[in-house]
């Protein structure tokens, strides 16, 4: 058993569920849990930690704390280290606490794994996997010496258990010094799309360079919408302009690991795999028989994606009625 304190990742008081997965792990390994959640007036969110299973909720609050940067959140999880003393950190492996943790790890002098994919609690022990080489092989990674262990696990990767909702949390203050902050957010500019982000969808509809112009990505949404999917592009569709570069998916898009990705008229070269190889049931949907996305797909179907989604988002229409 080790003392595991979990990064709760929160923005305007929504917690991510990728964050509660681990909350969950721990828990179920029988690790003495810790959650930090860190914000402003971010206390609401105590109780859904508790019910995944945190056995103790920290809250960092403070109005400078509102909008994430790097060095405020760092410094907020540091003070949360100090005072809870735990063996391992965890985070959910978003882009926010892969721009962070790597300062929190620097901080605290610990070691830090990112991008994993699988994690044991080997009694005190972390034993973690990690794709390599574009997610062609991955490494077992553990950590020498006895210091404390860090890691980010890709979201989607352990999936999450039902709450209990009987629990509740009595959470307690930590405080940290915020005074001389070198950077401050002036203002977010939203997206505005209603569908989720592609890192925490349970399903995503990517399509690529044969969509042909952005118009044509309306068929995805509709398939999208239908199933309750984000919408995703390989490179070639970003770069084209059919997609803004927040939907791009692979080696210099986001990675995403859901239950579900299909994969629309994309070829499926290397660096797109890299970013959704890792999907738990992988759809591709391409013209062309030889196309190599078909050796990483568990379902294919070739054909022409403009009959072949319109016709899918009707069978799904029909189904959820
Ligand atoms: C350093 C580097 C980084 C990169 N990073 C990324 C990245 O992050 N993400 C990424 O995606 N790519 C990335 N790329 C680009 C990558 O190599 C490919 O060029 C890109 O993924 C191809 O996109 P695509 O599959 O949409 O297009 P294409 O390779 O042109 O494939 C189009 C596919 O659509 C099929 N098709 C055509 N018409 C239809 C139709 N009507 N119905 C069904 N199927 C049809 C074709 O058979 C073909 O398989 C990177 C490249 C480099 C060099």
């Amino acid at each position: 058993m080790a003392k595991v304190l979990v990064f709760i990742e929160q923005r305007e008081g929504k917690a991510k569920k990728a964050s509660y997965e681990l909350v969950a792990a721990s828990a179920a390994a029988g690790n003495e849990t810790h959650a930090v959640i860190i914000g402003d007036s971010v206390s609401g969110l105590a109780n859904e930690s508790a019910q995944f299973g945190a056995n103790k909720v920290h809250l960092v609050q403070d109005a400078a704390l509102k909008l994430y940067t790097a060095e405020s959140y760092s410094r907020a999880l540091v003070a949360a280290i100090k005072t809870v003393n735990p063996e391992i950190v965890l985070a959910a492996h978003t882009p926010m606490a892969k721009e962070f943790m790597p300062f929190v790890s620097v901080m605290a002098d610990a070691a830090l794994a990112t991008d994993c994919t699988a994690l044991t609690f080997n009694g005190g022990k972390l034993a973690l996997k990690r794709p390599v080489y574009s997610g062609k092989a991955s490494a077992e990674v553990e950590f020498t010496g006895a210091g404390m262990q860090m890691a980010t696990i890709r979201p989607n990767s352990i999936g999450l258990p039902k709450p209990d909702t009987s629990k509740t949390a009595d959470p307690a203050s930590i405080s940290v010094d915020l005074s001389g902050l070198k950077t401050k957010i002036l203002e977010v500019v939203k997206g505005n799309s209603a569908r989720p982000d592609v890192t925490e969808a349970a399903i995503v509809v990517s399509g690529g360079r044969s969509l042909k112009n952005a118009e044509n990505f309306k068929i995805l949404e509709d398939l999208a919408d239908t199933v309750g999917a984000a919408v995703g592009a390989s490179r070639a569709a970003v770069d084209a302009g059919y997609r803004p570069h927040r939907d791009q998916v692979g080696q210099t898009g986001k990675v995403v690991s859901p239950s579900c990705y299909i994969a629309c008229g994309i070829s499926g070269a290397i660096q797109h795999l890299a970013g959704m190889r890792s999907s738990k049931v992988i759809v591709a949907i391409n013209s062309d028989p030889q196309a190599p996305i078909f050796q990483i797909a568990d379902y294919g179907i070739v054909g022409d994606l403009f009959q072949v989604v319109p016709a899918l988002t009707t069978e799904f229409k029909k189904i959820k009625e």
